[in-house]
């Protein structure tokens, strides 16, 4: 691991989805697997890596006693009507002091630590953002939403899927939110790249997957089981 003692680093947790593609009847991030909801697997590994100090969470308005008390130690917030604006009221949150931000869907709840540790050392190393990042198996092609007709063919070897924890020096965070209030983008690299910043990729898990859909539960049962 990289000299990142100095560094201060914080990590937002995203859980305020309410899941509706997952069809369960809790938002996403009170539902359990293997004993424990996916809000307490993915706190666990961010408040017991050594390289973060500080934990934030933003979860569904009407659920902060529930999600504070399923975080123990971490600073839980009110998230907002997308992810983006999620990111925005826990960013608000972060301590002066920090250095340096993790920003992770609770989705994701079975990240290994290795990829924090990862995301972390690159920053330390001078990047300004950094995402990690999985080869796509698929074969590829676009699709015209309206008749269904294919496009071409997507070389697979030129792309990569995102996936988090994305991390950002916090003042370029803070900038790219304040520049985005009124863009809409699916990630927080997105946005810190309209500024212009470079970000680094580095190599992501499968393992971090994002529990969107039913069947992800089966896997995470297995996941979360090790
Ligand atoms: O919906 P999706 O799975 O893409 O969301 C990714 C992450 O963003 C999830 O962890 C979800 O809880 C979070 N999110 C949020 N606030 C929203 C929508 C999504 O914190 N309004």
């Amino acid at each position: 691991m990289a000299a990142h003692d100095q560094l201060i680093v914080a990590a937002v947790l995203v859980a305020a989805g309410d899941g509706v593609r997952l069809g369960a009847d809790v938002p996403k991030a009170f539902v359990e697997v293997a004993g424990r909801t996916l809000l307490e697997h993915a706190v666990a590994r961010f408040a017991t890596h050594p390289a973060v100090r500080d934990v934030v969470v933003a979860a569904p308005a009407a659920t902060l006693d529930r999600a504070g008390s399923l975080a123990p130690g971490a600073t839980v917030v009110a998230g907002g009507a997308d992810r983006q604006s999620s990111v925005s009221c826990g960013l608000a949150a972060v301590a002066e002091d920090v250095d340096l931000v993790l920003v992770h869907d609770v989705a994701r709840a079975f990240v290994p630590p290795d990829v924090l540790t990862r995301v972390v050392d690159a920053l330390s190393d001078g990047a300004d953002a950094v995402v990690p990042t999985v080869p796509v198996s698929d074969t590829i092609r676009s699709v015209d939403a309206e008749t269904g007709d294919l496009g071409g063919l997507v070389d697979r070897a030129q792309l990569t899927a995102m996936q988090t924890p994305q991390g950002f020096r916090k003042d370029v965070l803070v900038r790219a939110h304040a520049a985005g209030a009124g863009v809409r983008a699916t990630d927080d690299a997105a946005l810190v790249e309209a500024l212009g910043v470079r970000v680094r990729a580095v190599a992501g898990d499968e393992r971090a997957f994002k529990v969107t859909h039913p069947l992800d539960l089966a896997l995470a049962e297995v996941v979360a089981r090790g």
